[in-house]
């Protein structure tokens, strides 16, 4: 008898933003309606204007780009839009869309106005995206019946939908792609204050009791990124339940993140041994990527996507032509000498 295992191990950095197994409870912490999304007031500023308008014509919302780092809420605001405008989502995403059929069968089952979704829209394989160009533009596709010379295309109309595509990286979308959406949301970090109120609702809808000082030490070591600061919150309420008497104060916050290694900043052992190496190894740079994956033993993918934008969001790391170098705010918190001599000939 074979037994199959499910459940993958959760290997991914505590600090990740990216979607991991352990983050399968978010689900549920997804704000409904523009109201209870907190931040991105500038996103959710023109969006609202444009949600009004597109229900006063009664007409579908315009095709919708959301772009920004993982974690920051691009699927939660699809799905807030979906409420808002009152019609359905179908959610899905650029690799699983793997051939042109795929995305049809997607298109024909839409009714008129839904949305739908395409996470990391910029992994579309170049065929499926054709298909996507008159989709989005006249509302059909083309279908091809038959095989060889008796083979016949023949243009099948759609529902009115809106399609609602989000990517971490806006750059390597195409032209015609790109052009093809009316509305663009940037999505940025979050304050601290933001994270804090997001952790105080997601605590609520846990049933959990949170002091402000608790939500804010959860929220200042989160990076930015609500993903985070509801994953922490998770660890914290074991902590608080175990050794604080179950109420998430700033001591068990400070306790939890302390034991997951995560400081003050949100950086964790990698951070410190990625700008330690700067310093210790290159004399604080310039230092080529792969080089330094190489030095501490993790890949230049991670490095890049995980680690560098919240150090460089700190301004701990600059990126130059010639490599990344650690500036004198990184040397500062993590208490070593700074001689001026940043950079350094290698
Ligand atoms: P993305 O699609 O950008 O990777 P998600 O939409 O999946 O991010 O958001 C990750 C989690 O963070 C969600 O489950 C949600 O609970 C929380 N979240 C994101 N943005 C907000 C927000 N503005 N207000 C409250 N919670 C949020």
């Amino acid at each position: 008898m074979s037994l199959e295992f499910s459940q993958e191990l959760d290997t991914s950095p505590i600090i990740s933003p990216t979607f991991a197994p352990q983050d399968a409870g978010e689900i549920g912490l997804r704000p409904k309606l523009l109201s209870d999304y907190t931040g991105q007031e500038k996103a959710k500023g023109n969006l609202s204007v444009y949600i009004e308008a597109a229900r006063l014509r009664n007409e579908p919302l315009d095709h919708t780009l959301l772009y920004g780092p993982p974690g920051l809420g691009k699927t939660t605001l699809a799905g807030v839009i979906a409420n808002e405008m009152g019609v359905n989502i179908r959610i899905t995403s650029g690799p699983a869309i793997e051939k042109p059929g795929d995305l049809a069968a997607l298109l024909t089952n839409l009714n008129p106005g839904d949305i739908l979704f395409i996470d990391e829209i910029h992994r579309l394989n170049r065929v499926v995206e054709e298909i996507l160009y008159p989709a989005m533009e006249d509302f059909a596709i083309d279908i091809i019946v038959g095989k060889g010379p008796s083979a016949n295309s023949i243009r099948l109309d759609l529902p009115k939908f809106t399609l609602v595509g989000a990517t971490t990286r806006a750059g390597q979308l195409s032209a015609p792609l790109r052009d093809r959406f009316g509305v663009n949301l940037r999505l940025e970090l979050y304050t601290p204050e933001e994270l804090a109120k997001i952790v105080t609702r997601s605590a609520t809808i846990l049933g959990m009791e949170i002091h402000p000082d608790g939500a804010m030490e959860i929220a200042s070591r989160s990076r930015g990124t609500p993903r985070i600061a509801n994953r922490f919150l998770r660890r914290v309420r074991d902590f608080a339940q175990v050794m604080c008497g179950g109420v998430i104060t700033k001591e068990a916050a400070d306790l939890a993140l302390q034991r997951l290694e995560v400081d003050e900043l949100g950086l964790d052992n990698i951070d410190r041994r990625m700008l330690t190496a700067i310093i210790r190894n290159y004399g604080g740079g310039p230092v080529g990527l792969d080089t330094l994956a190489a030095t501490i033993g993790e890949e230049a993918i991670t490095l890049e996507d995980v680690y560098e934008p919240y150090l460089m969001q700190l301004g701990f790391l600059t990126r130059t032509p010639r490599g990344r170098c650690v500036t004198p705010l990184a040397y500062q918190h993590l208490h070593i000498p700074f001689d001026g001599q940043l950079q350094m000939e290698i």
